[in-house]
């Protein structure tokens, strides 16, 4: 058997594939992942935040740490990849390639277990429950970081779409905020027939579907990115009846708490205002379901040398441009100096992949090499041997 780590990572990822879970019920994963790293010769601590787990390496006498999160989470999808390495465990997959995630943080720990060239220690921090959003508070709420003090944690995301291999970050937010929201209208239903004597809250919610636009075009800076959604319009009627209620749900994407607050406050005043005009009443519930991720500046630029000293500066940008997908990691930063990178995962045109959350998505193993090289060299040059600060 080859001990290369980008081969052992490559066969790791594959038989993560076959076993998802999804949020906290992700079991055989952590089971698999408690192995791996046992045999490797980590130090494995379980059921972390529920399902979560650390694995600790310490090397020399130095109090310095750094912590590398993987996710660990796949989705409730039914897979239609057809790979051999396919899910085992109907309706669920691995759609987003947290698969990936954590095999190369594996194949890191496989390298780094030859490396002696460092003083400090390692954590790897796997996480479950990506995709809901609690799964990162959860191990934070369980005392994550007082039992495995770390001066910074780093994670990467697979991005099909960027470049095959390339490592593209910024400095302050780079994943947005995300908002739910339901607004209940709540007017007097009646025959279909007959719409003088009803109050139609079909009618109100369409106009309230089409104001809450206004909120991204006229009280938003331009110069922000947000986005308002309006995702499900649910009523209580029939074909023939106008019904009593119409409850809309939706998302919102933003990228500071303080374009958070500011549509959550033009929400309520129009939905309120359209609701008097049309003499029904409009009830919100807001709710913030993911904070925006924001990079540390200081610990994206130790991401940048270290991903141009292991695949090389022509494949590195530094001030990539941020995405208005969420990530849970945000928890994390918003404890300690963090960073959260994306690892290319190829053109979607070149057949390499499909897009995040697709029926069809698999990670694309060709970046495990780049991802485990810019791990090992990032704990190399943090952790690196008489270095003070
Ligand atoms: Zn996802
Ligand atoms: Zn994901």
């Amino acid at each position: 058997m080859s001990t290369d780590p980008t081969t052992l990572a490559l066969d790791w990822r594959r038989e993560l594939h076959r076993i998802p879970g999804t949020e906290f019920d992700v079991g055989q994963t952590a089971d698999f992942l408690a192995q791996v790293c046992t045999d490797l010769g980590w130090e494995v601590t379980n059921g972390i935040g529920g399902t979560g787990l650390v694995a600790t390496l310490r090397r020399g006498t130095s109090t310095r740490s750094i912590g590398l999160r993987a996710d660990m989470d796949g989705l409730p999808i039914e897979e239609a990849t057809g790979a051999d390495h396919r899910s085992q465990n109907p309706g669920v997959m691995h759609a987003c390639g947290h698969d990936g995630h954590m095999a190369m943080v594996l194949g890191a720990a496989a390298a780094l277990t030859e490396v002696d060239e460092f003083d400090g220690t390692v954590h790897l921090l796997f996480q479950p429950a990506e995709e809901p959003g609690t799964g990162a508070e959860a191990m934070l709420a369980d005392g994550l970081l007082e039992r495995f003090p770390v001066d910074a944690v780093y994670g990467l995301h697979n991005i099909p779409g960027l470049p095959a291999g390339e490592i593209h970050v910024r400095s302050g937010a780079i994943m947005a905020a995300e908002d739910n929201f339901e607004i209940r209208i709540t007017g007097r239903g009646g025959h279909a027939s007959a719409p003088h004597l009803v109050i139609d809250p079909m009618v109100i919610g369409a106009e309230a579907v089409l104001a809450l636009q206004s909120i991204v075009a006229r009280d938003i800076d331009p110069l922000d990115s947000v986005v308002v959604s309006c995702t499900e319009l649910v009523t209580d009627g029939a074909r023939n009846a106008i019904p009593d209620e119409v409850v809309i749900r939706g998302d919102v994407r933003s990228f500071s708490e303080d374009n958070s607050a500011l549509v959550e406050t033009r929400m309520r005043e129009i939905t309120e205002g359209i609701g008097i005009a049309h003499r029904a009443t409009c009830a919100v519930t807001y709710t913030r379901e993911f904070r925006p991720t924001i990079n540390d500046g200081t610990c994206v630029d130790h991401v940048i040398a270290a991903a141009t000293s292991a695949i090389g500066g022509d494949k590195v940008n530094g001030a990539c441009q941020a995405i208005t997908a969420s990530e849970d990691f945000a928890a994390y930063a918003r404890a300690v100096p963090a960073c959260f990178a994306f690892l290319g995962a190829g053109e979607i045109a070149e057949g390499h992949t499909a897009p995040l959350h697709s029926r069809r998505f698999d990670f694309n193993d060709s970046i495990l090499g780049a991802g485990i090289d810019f791990y090992v060299e990032l704990v190399r040059s943090r952790l690196t041997k008489g270095r003070t600060a």
